[in-house]
């Protein structure tokens, strides 16, 4: 086996009794990269002056018997996260040259853990997407075919992490951008309750939904790198202050007598008929491990979509109002006559299509008159899926569902955006729930990846990752 191909836990082994250095560890992730990049467009930047020297710094930890689990460990941040000296450009034109002057929070918990950062991963443009087709800087392609997409929005990080450019990544997850590349490319992506982990410096999308989170080889390292980035951060103050559970010692717990829902719903017309039966062989294997499998129905379920994508849109219009023109990135100020002119035209180039999209949906809804109609309206079909999960949850520990309803597509074939937006059909409710869900693979549909998706109440990513562990 070669050293990038390794998980989280056998480098570490590895490392710590001396069989190879994290500079060897590191050298071997970048020939990946540098290898098959070029036809997998999976790494926007590249640092490796800076990796070289963080994994000598490393190994020095080690030496002196001052090692965590990821002292020493490559890994690849989606380009939406901050990171100090290195560009940040969520895949937009409008940020193509943006250097932040800080960390945000999470890159920051993983520089003092001792982790080694490779580089920034491509997106879909400010993580608005399912298949990083809408990045500026061109699509990623699925390192198991390169006819089709590695889903999105956080596409660049899941085809690292399947193509062993790294041994694991940092994706956001807004909708589903953790969850859906995950299983379109067959690696395991956790998206922690909301308020697990901070969001400070990670570039704003839908403030109500983001989280930071792991997309690994293993659930055991999703348990790993999720322990180093959650608790209390002072910059933002909706994380939660409550303990950080041992992950590990979770998910190795056993299944025996533990209540896992089907919910109806997710299972009905559009799901692709193989997709199904994957997911229901997983669901047979839980059932043999002794899990009681119980039939629930999450009626509202259907209406998940119409009020994620009226919530989405006026957040984002809100947060994308910081570029202007005048605070970061690109500036058209030059070509420009008057202060309206300096904003209509840094934000009419810079930004693609689907940010256009969003912002001009976004302010419609939140606009005078319309209010009440869409956002407000939205905003309660909210509540009533947060009090039917709350529902749920009293008679069951977790529910399962596919992640997608699909194999990952061709390259074009969601070109209307109301169709790719059905690519999120089943993971938006925990989202906009604030719930924990994984995705974890669970078999294959010609010879493409499928992933199954375990939900579970507030702040118990434990026990969905004790599930998504037996699968
Ligand atoms: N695909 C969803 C969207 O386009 C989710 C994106 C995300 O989670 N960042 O909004």
């Amino acid at each position: 086996m070669r050293l990038n191909e390794l998980t989280i836990k056998q480098a570490s082994q590895g490392l710590k009794q001396g069989e190879f250095t994290s500079v060897e560890l590191t050298r071997a992730c970048l020939a990946e990269i540098k290898k098959r990049n070029g036809e997998l467009n999976a790494v926007l930047t590249i640092c490796e002056e800076e990796a070289l020297a963080e994994a000598k710094q490393a190994d020095e930890r080690i030496s002196a018997g001052a090692a965590g689990e990821l002292t020493g460990i490559p890994y690849l941040a989606k380009d939406n996260y901050l990171t100090r000296g290195v560009r940040t450009t969520a895949a937009s034109k409008i940020l193509e040259n943006y250097i932040a002057p800080f960390d945000a929070t999470v890159i920051k918990k993983l520089r003092e853990a001792g982790a080694v950062l490779l580089g920034k991963t491509n997106l879909d443009e400010f993580a608005h997407g399912s298949s990083t087709e809408n990045s500026a800087f061109g699509p990623t392609k699925n390192p198991h075919d390169l006819t089709r997409v590695p889903g999105g929005s956080s596409g660049g990080s899941a085809a690292a992490v399947a193509a062993n450019f790294c041994l694991f990544a940092l994706g956001s997850d807004t909708g589903g951008s953790i969850r859906h590349p995950s299983a379109f490319c067959g690696t395991v992506g956790l998206k922690p309750t909301y308020g697990r982990a901070s969001r400070f410096g990670i570039i704003a999308m839908t403030s109500s939904t983001d989280v930071p989170g792991p997309i690994t080889k293993t659930v055991e390292d999703a348990g790993i790198v999720q322990a180093a980035i959650s608790g209390h951060d002072q910059n933002d103050f909706t994380t939660a202050d409550v303990p950080v559970p041992d992950y590990d010692k979770e998910i190795k717990n056993n299944i025996k007598g533990i209540k896992i829902g089907v919910p109806h719903e997710f299972f009905l017309k559009g799901i692709d008929k193989e997709v199904e039966k994957k997911v229901r062989e997983a669901i047979e294997s839980l059932k043999k491990q002794g899990a009681e499998i119980v039939d629930i129905s999450l009626p509202h379920t259907k209406y998940a979509l119409p009020a994620y994508y009226i919530i989405t849109p006026c957040e984002i219009s809100t947060n994308l109002g910081r570029f202007d023109g005048i605070r970061y990135g690109l500036s058209e100020q030059a070509e420009a006559k008057s202060l309206a002119e300096i904003y209509i035209k840094t934000r009419g180039k810079g930004f693609g299509a689907e940010a256009k999209r969003r912002i001009m949906l976004g302010t419609y809804a939140l606009s005078a008159g319309y209010y009440d109609a869409y956002y407000l309206q939205a905003q309660k079909v909210r509540t009533i899926i947060i009090e039917e999960f709350a529902s749920a949850f009293k008679e069951v520990d977790v529910i399962i569902t596919p992640t997608t309803p699909d194999i990952a597509f061709k390259f074009g074939a969601n070109k209307d955006p109301l169709k790719m937006y059905l690519e999120d059909i089943f993971t938006l409710s925990p989202s906009l729930a604030g719930l924990p869900a994984i995705s974890v693979p669970c078999g294959t549909v010609d010879k493409m990846p499928v992933g199954c998706q375990i939900i579970g109440r507030k702040f118990e990513e434990g026990t969905v990752m004790k599930i998504a562990s037996k699968i």
